[in-house]
Order: structure tokens, then C-alpha cells, then sequence
């Protein structure tokens, strides 16, 4: 029997930042601001600037190049606002690119998952499917002229009440830079980190155990029992798509089942 995990959670790179200062968080329809103040200890020193590479940012820091942090750069491009937008993976929309199901159609209709300033293709379907979603992402991001800088993780996020900026600091595939600039929005998503339970007894299980960003198509498990531990939109369509392709699944649930949406994606 295989068992393949399946939870989401959100990353919000709250641990190791210095603190929150002008600081958005953006959710996946755009909405959500929350200000808060912390002091951070060590301010801006004149060696810092010469100890890494540092970039000033005439306007706000984006960090990451999800849905959310595109349409955040799409309207500052319409008001004419210079930003940044830092991305660690080496594509837009990475968590539909990489770490999502071949089956995988957007779970609400189209109206509600469209991004400000360019409505989805009039011929899309009301579910949109993975591939016309990432393809409307990426002429959105090429529409707006984004241009967000690929492999620079965000490591840390200071801000430096001295001066009054925001130090943001990443690593990538080059040296490591410093971002330095007044504004600083965090569209780092809720969905994007892989979060597997301890599970009593898993490490002693023989079979293979999969998180479901990892998991592509019920192809592999073709005749195969396999329990899927969770029944959110994902676990469900995981175990809709095993059938499909005449394996056996098993669903367990701690609680009990919860609707979220009864539409016909
Ligand atoms: C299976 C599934 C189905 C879904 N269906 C829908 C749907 O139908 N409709 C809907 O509206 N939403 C849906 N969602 C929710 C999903 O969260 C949103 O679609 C959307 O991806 C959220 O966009 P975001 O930009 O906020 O976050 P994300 O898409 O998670 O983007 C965050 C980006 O930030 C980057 N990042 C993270 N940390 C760092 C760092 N330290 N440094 C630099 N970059 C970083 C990540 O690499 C990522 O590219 C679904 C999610 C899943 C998993």
C-alpha cells in the first residue's frame, strides 16, 4: 500500500524576520493589509554596503511572484510606481507550476480567481484547467512587464527604523544581495510549503509515501492500494483521479468531512 500525505499551511515568514514595518500581506485574491511596528537592533551600518551587493529599490519590494505579488506589480505598473519583485524559484507562479497535479482544474469558478486589470481569455472555460491558468499568469506577468528576479530567496526582512528602510536579504544562485527601499510586500502565499504530519509509525511503513505536491497523475499507482490522508479539495481530486486510473484508494479524515465548495469543477 502507498500513502500519500496531503496538507497545506502557510509559510509566512514570520521566523527570522526582523519585524513588520509598512509591511502588506497580500492573500490569493489580492486582499488583506496588516501594519505593525518592530524595532530592529542592528541598524544600516556603512560597511553593510560594502560587505554584499546592494540594490536600492526606488519603490516597494515584492516578495514573491505568485498570483498575488503579480497583480501587486501589475497595479503599481498602471500608477506608474517602479517595484522589485523577488522570486526564489526560477518561474512565476511556481506553486502551479511545479508542485501541483496534471488533473488539477482551478476548484472556484473563473470570476473569482481572475487578477485585477485583465480578465481571463473571454473563451476559457469556467474552470479554467492548470495549463490555461499558468498560461494566463504568465501573459499577465509579460502584459504588466513584471520582470520579477528569478532564484533570489528572501532569507530575511529587516526594518531599519534609523533610516527608515527596508533591508531585505537574499540568496540565490549568485552572491548574496541586499535589497534595500522604503516599502516591502510579502505575497509569499499560504500554500506554497509542503507540511507533513508526524505520523505515528512512519517511519517503520514499507511502501511509498508521497505529499501531494509531489504528486503528478494516478498513472503510477495502477492497481495499487493506496491511502490518502486528508479530504480537502486536493485529497478529494487525488482520490477521484487514482479511480480514474484503477488503483484503490482509501480516504481517512480525523474529522468530519468538510464541505468547502459545492460547484461542478
Ligand atoms: C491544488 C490547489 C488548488 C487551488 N485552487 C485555487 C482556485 O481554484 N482558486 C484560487 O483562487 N486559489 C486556488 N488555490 C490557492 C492558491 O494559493 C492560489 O491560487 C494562488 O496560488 C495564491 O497566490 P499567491 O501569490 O498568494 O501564493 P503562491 O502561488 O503560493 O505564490 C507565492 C510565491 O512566493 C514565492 N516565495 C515563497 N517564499 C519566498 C521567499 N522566501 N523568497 C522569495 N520568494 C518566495 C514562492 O516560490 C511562490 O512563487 C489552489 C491551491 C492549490 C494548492
Amino acid at each position: 500500500m502507498d500513502l500519500i500525505l496531503r496538507g497545506e499551511e502557510e509559510e509566512r515568514l514570520r521566523d527570522g524576520w526582523g519585524g513588520m514595518h509598512g509591511i502588506g500581506w497580500i492573500d490569493g485574491a489580492g486582499r488583506g493589509i496588516a501594519l505593525k511596528k518592530i524595532k530592529v537592533n542592528n541598524p544600516l551600518q556603512p560597511e553593510d554596503l560594502f560587505s554584499r551587493r546592494c540594490v536600492w529599490v526606488n519603490g516597494p519590494i515584492i516578495i514573491g511572484a505568485g498570483p498575488s505579488g503579480l497583480a501587486v506589480g501589475a497595479c503599481l505598473k498602471e500608477q506608474g510606481v517602479p517595484f522589485v519583485i523577488l522570486e526564489r524559484s526560477d518561474c512565476i507562479a511556481s506553486l502551479w507550476q511545479k508542485r501541483t497535479y496534471d488533473r488539477l482544474k482551478l476548484h472556484l469558478p473563473k470570476q473569482f480567481c481572475q487578477l485585477p486589470k485583465l480578465p481571463f481569455p473571454e473563451d476559457y472555460p469556467e474552470y479554467p484547467s492548470k495549463k490555461q491558468f499558468i498560461d494566463y499568469l504568465e501573459s499577465y506577468a509579460k502584459n504588466f512587464d513584471t520582470n520579477p528576479r528569478f532564484n533570489q530567496s528572501v532569507q530575511s526582512a529587516r526594518y531599519d527604523e534609523t533610516c527608515g528602510l527596508w533591508r531585505v536579504r537574499t540568496a540565490g544562485s549568485g552572491a548574496e544581495v541586499e535589497y534595500i527601499g522604503r516599502w516591502l510586500v510579502v505575497a509569499t502565499g499560504e500554500n506554497a510549503e509542503r507540511v507533513v504530519p508526524e505520523l505515528e509509525g512512519l517511519g517503520q511503513f514499507g511502501g511509498d509515501v508521497t505529499h501531494v505536491c509531489d504528486y503528478i497523475s494516478g498513472r503510477v499507482y495502477q492497481g495499487k492500494r493506496v491511502l490518502v490522508v486528508g479530504c480537502g479539495n486536493s485529497g478529494m481530486e487525488v482520490c477521484l483521479d487514482l479511480c480514474d486510473h484503477n488503483a484503490f484508494p482509501s480516504m481517512v479524515v480525523r474529522d468530519s468531512v468538510r464541505e468547502v465548495y459545492a460547484g461542478k469543477s
